[in-house]
């Protein structure tokens, strides 16, 4: 009796800590930061309710470059060019070439 519960408790040990090394393990491939893993473009957060709620540690991201969704974990971002200033953006059309 004893050799059945305790064969049952080996093979249950090892399933569970295959299924928690596996899941580490794959955490681990999981890209950091907010780069898209196919074009290394800069990826937009996207909402996610179940992805978020499920996993609220990781990043919902989509990439516009290449289409490429899914998920990447929290880490650095990237950093973003500052947008021109009305007065830069206005600045070539009042200053163009005069006759
Ligand atoms: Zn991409």
């Amino acid at each position: 009796m004893w050799d059945a519960v305790l064969c049952i408790l080996i093979i249950g040990g090892f399933f569970v800590l295959r299924a928690v090394f596996a899941t580490i393990f794959f955490l681990l491939l999981i890209p950091e930061g907010d780069r898209c893993p196919n074009c290394d473009a800069v990826t937009l957060r996207i909402e996610s309710r179940g992805w978020n709620f499920l996993l609220p540690r990781m990043r919902t991201s989509w990439c516009f470059e290449c289409g490429w969704h899914g998920l990447l974990r929290n880490g650095p971002l990237s950093p973003t060019q500052p947008l021109p200033s009305s007065a830069e953006r206005q600045s070539p059309r009042a200053g163009g070439v005069q006759p």
